[in-house]
């Protein structure tokens, strides 16, 4: 009977038990929805093993407010005068 041993350690094993970070490639466990060492959003792993990233809709409006907002205001401020 032969033990077929292709390595050491966790990473050998067949199928993922973490993923990893696409932010700061750390291996955060399967079911993090956020990672513990950056705080960026992850979602399901993806291909290699690597966590797809998360679009965060509302942060993205939120700057997007705030850009506009800035917009608005340098207009404001180089043209009313
Ligand atoms: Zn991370």
């Amino acid at each position: 009977m032969a033990v077929k041993r292709t390595g050491k350690g966790k990473d050998d094993q067949v199928g993922y038990v973490t993923k990893k970070c696409p932010e700061c490639y750390a291996y955060v466990k399967m079911e993090a929805e956020v990672c513990p060492y950056c705080k960026t959003k992850i979602g399901k792993v993806g291909p290699h093993g690597m966590a797809v990233r998360k679009v965060d809709w509302k942060s993205y409006l939120t700057f997007g407010v705030a850009l506009v907002a800035l917009v608005i205001y340098l207009w404001w401020a180089f043209f009313s005068k």
